[in-house]
Parts: structure tokens; sequence; C-alpha cells
């Protein structure tokens, strides 16, 4: 089946629309085993190496719930500001899918672990509060492999294979109420919600939150309703867009997408979708099930989860510092503005920043380095700032260099293309390529001597009392010593030859 890709240009279609978004987010939590079995959790193993009974759904193998996974779903839950369940059940989730080998997910239906919090978003510089509807934990499935046709979809294989290593991993997943009113922000808004999402994961240390790996997935609920209508529309479900930059892409083309379909009178038809990273389209998937299809029924293997409030209490204790406490912090330590905060973050630097400064640099150099030169070979390079071959060790040593002044802002951008370019350390390239800054007076002053020799005319006026000429002189310093000279000094010293009698 192909679909008309009938699209509204996106200012227009949110100029007559009103876009309403929600997130549901699955996250590989970092256990050392399995959800409900001693199988290793851990990534990239043989296929079917980690696997046991249990996961596998063998006759007469019974779960045993993972304490760590509880524990880490309630940390979840409380950096997020939910209530935490005193007690609630697992439930069977029945459908049936051959990377399922039981044909039944072990899930949380209507007894979530935690429920109804929130997650403060920075959007520029304005803050968005992201209701969160439940966190609530279940086990992965495995996963399918088709081999032989050209897309490497079902459609078109010659066999499929089915590796299980992935079936049992607790996976947590957190589910946002629907966000309604951010406009034409609202693929801003999902990045930013995702973003952050993933921050505050990494700051509590459960999940190493790789997109690429898919220990973190989103799933991207769109809806649109005439601005104004106050209704809602019926809602489209992208399933595991996987990078940030897709989440935005997703929700911004099913706003093109419904608008044109609304336009030409027809009916958004509830489904999930599929992404194209290619295209930065969506494509069709399955109508969307109801939970009546899924004959969810408590788990009768399982007992209840029942956290005592002291151990509830003790894990919020506990709590790191989470990222919005954290950049409240830097900002105060480092003077920022709001404005200059926002630029730190929306060039994925404010880490880089802070790794740079802790390594010795002062706060403003070590912005300069990564917003200014460092950004823009990032830029010409097509990169992430953080995937430049550079550490922020190196980037605090070439500032310590500049500061001391053995490299002046040129000599450090040599020494940067040589960190850059693979040569080693900022003191090795300042070495092999000779890059240290001419201070001694013994070596400038032959340079000195030999411009005034090869410009006598200027020598004159500077002789003369117009010291503004040595300019000049100073210049072709540099230039005879491939940018390397204390400029000032050479000043100095050019205007000492020439007018000794003077200051
Ligand atoms: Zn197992």
């Amino acid at each position: 089946m192909t679909e008309a890709a009938a699209l509204v240009p996106y200012d227009e279609a949110v100029s007559r629309y009103e876009p309403v978004i929600g997130l549901e987010t699955h996250v590989e939590l970092g256990t050392r085993t399995k959800m409900f079995c001693g199988s290793p959790a851990a990534f990239g193993a043989e296929p079917n190496a980690s696997v046991c009974p249990v996961c596998l759904g063998l006759p007469g193998s019974l779960p045993v719930i993972n304490k760590t996974a509880i524990e880490y779903t309630i940390r979840i839950g409380l950096a997020l500001n939910c209530s935490i369940a005193s007690w609630c059940r697992f439930a069977r989730k029945n459908y049936f899918y051959p990377d399922m080998p039981k044909d039944f997910q072990i899930s949380q239906y209507d007894e979530p672990l935690c429920t109804d919090g929130w997650l403060d978003v920075m959007v520029g510089e304005s803050q968005v509060r992201i209701g969160i509807e439940r966190v609530h934990l279940e086990e992965d499935t495995g996963k399918s492999l088709h081999v032989g046709g050209a897309t490497g979809r079902i459609h078109g294989a010659d066999y499929s294979l089915v590796d299980y290593n992935r079936a049992g991993i607790p996976l947590v997943e957190v589910v946002t109420k629907p966000v309604p009113g951010t406009g034409a922000l609202a693929p801003v808004v999902a990045r930013a919600y995702v973003t952050e999402l993933r921050d505050l994961l990494r700051a509590l240390d459960v999940s190493d939150v790789r997109m690429e790996e898919g220990s973190l997935r989103c799933d991207v609920n769109t809806s649109l309703a005439p601005r104004g209508s106050g209704a809602w529309g019926t809602r489209t479900e992208t399933k595991n867009v996987n990078s940030l930059r897709s989440v935005e892409r997703a929700v911004r083309f099913e706003i093109e997408r419904q608008a044109a379909v609304l336009d030409g009178g027809g009916r958004v038809i509830q489904e999930t979708r599929h992404f194209q990273e290619d295209s930065g389209t969506t494509t069709p998937g399955r109508s969307k099930e109801e939970a009546q299809d899924y004959r969810y029924f408590p788990e009768p293997d399982l007992v209840p989860v029942a956290p005592s409030r002291e151990w509830v209490e003790q894990l919020r204790a506990a709590l790191p510092e989470l990222p919005a406490a954290r950049r409240a912090r830097l900002q105060g330590e480092w003077g920022l503005s709001d404005r200059d905060m926002a630029a730190l973050r929306n060039a994925g630097a404010l880490d880089l920043v802070a790794a740079t400064v802790s390594a010795g640099a002062q706060p403003a150099e070590a912005r300069n380095w990564w917003l200014g030169e460092l950004s823009r070979r990032a830029n010409e390079s097509g990169i992430e700032l953080a995937a430049l071959p550079v550490t922020p060790a190196q980037v605090a040593r070439v500032s310590a260099l500049v500061a001391s002044g053995e490299l002046n802002d040129k000599l450090a951008r040599l020494v940067l293309d040589g960190v850059l370019a693979g040569e080693g350390s900022p003191d090795e390239i300042v070495a092999a390529r000779g890059l240290a800054v001419v201070s001694d007076d013994a070596e400038l002053l032959a340079v000195v001597d030999k411009v005034i020799a090869a410009d006598p005319a200027i020598a004159d006026k500077i002789r003369a009392g117009k010291t503004a000429a040595a300019g000049a002189l100073v210049g072709a310093v540099m230039k005879e010593t491939g940018g390397r000279a204390d400029a000032a000094r050479a000043r100095e010293l050019i205007i000492e030859r020439l007018t000794p009698a003077g200051s």
C-alpha cells in the first residue's frame, strides 16, 4: 500500500491547527541481570547466549522479581516527582509475537509503580512543565532479524532469526500526560523533553541511555485539532524513534501530514506509524490496539510489590544532584545569564565546559573555546561538539598555556589543529611543531634588528617620534617568526631600539 504524502507547509499547519503531543519512552535498565531471572542483561553477547528457561518462557519455569530493577524504577519515579505506590502488581499483557517467547509480556497495567509527576524542560529560555502520567516496569522482548530481503523488513525476507538475549531485560516505560498548548514549538518541546529525560536517567545512573543501541526508545504521539475549537484530535503513535533529532522531525512531519488529511475533509486514523530516518517521513503500521485486545490480568506467578515507606524515603534522600539543579548551580558559579546558559545547552557544550573547568580552566575561557573555535570546527566537520577528538583536559591545557603567555591565540589554534589531527597532547605538539611564543629578548632582538634594517623609512618615522608607525614593524616581526613572537614585547623592543633617549 502506498500513501499519498500530501503535506501542508509547517507554518501554515500550525497557524490553523493546535497540536497535542505525548511521549512514551522505554528505557532499558542497566541492571546486572534480567527482570525475572539470573541471565546476564549486558548488551552485545552472541545471539541466544544470555538466556535461561525463565526468559525463554519454557514450561514450568517461574519468574522472580529483580529488586534492583524495582529500586531503579522508584528512583526514576522520585526524580520525576511521582507518587510511589505502596502496593502494586505486575500484569500479563497477552499478545502473540515471535520475539516474545512466553506469548505474553509481564508488564504493569492499572497498578503502575509510580504515578502523577512532572518534569520541567527548558525550551530556549522558557520553562515548560511536562506532566508525567506513570512510570511502570516491564520486561523487554527479544529481537527478530529478517534475512534475504532488500529492506531488512519481514516483507520479501527469505527467513527470519530470533535472538532472545534482550527478552526479559528490565524495561521502564515513562508515559507523559498529553501536552497541549505548545503550538508551533511542539516538535522542539518533544525533543527537549527526551533530552532532559535522558540527562536525568544518566544522572541517576540507571541506564546507559544509548538511543543508537536502543536502550532508550521513544514512541511519539501527535494529534491535531482546529485552532480555537477546544477539541482534541485523534492521535497517531510513531514507534521506536531512535534519535533526538528524529523525535523533533517525527512530530513535525505528523503535523504537516495530519493537517493535510484534515484539510481534505478526511479523518486521522488511530494507528501506530514508523519513522523513516532517510526521508524524515512516517508510514502506517498497524491500527492501534485497544487495551481490551491485550486481555490484561494480574500476573499469578509473582507476589505483589510493596515497597516500605522507609525504603522509599531512603532512596529519596540518596538521589544525586539532578540535571536542573546542577545547571542552576553551574550557572551561578560561572556567572552566566539565562541566555548564555541556553546557548551553552543548545550547543551541547554544558558537560564539556564543566569538565574543562574541572580540569583547571577559567569558566569564561572554557566557554570561549567550546562555543567559538571548537564549535566552528565541529560544524565544518558536520559532527557533534562532543564527538570532536579533543578532551576537556586538553582544552584546559591549551587554555593554561595561553594564560601563562606560552601560547598566543593564533598559536593555540595551531596546537588545537595538531590535537584534532591526532598528533598528541598539547605539550607534545608545542614541542614537535615549535609553536611556543618567542618571548626571549635575545632571540626577539635579533629579529627586531633585522626588520628595522629592512625598512629604514619606517624606522626613521619612529625615530622622529611617530611611535604609532611601530605597528608595521611588529607585523614584520610576527611574519618573520611565523606568528610566534610575543607582539607586545616586540613592540617595546622596537621602540627601545629606535628611541634610545626616550622612555
Ligand atoms: Zn533468563
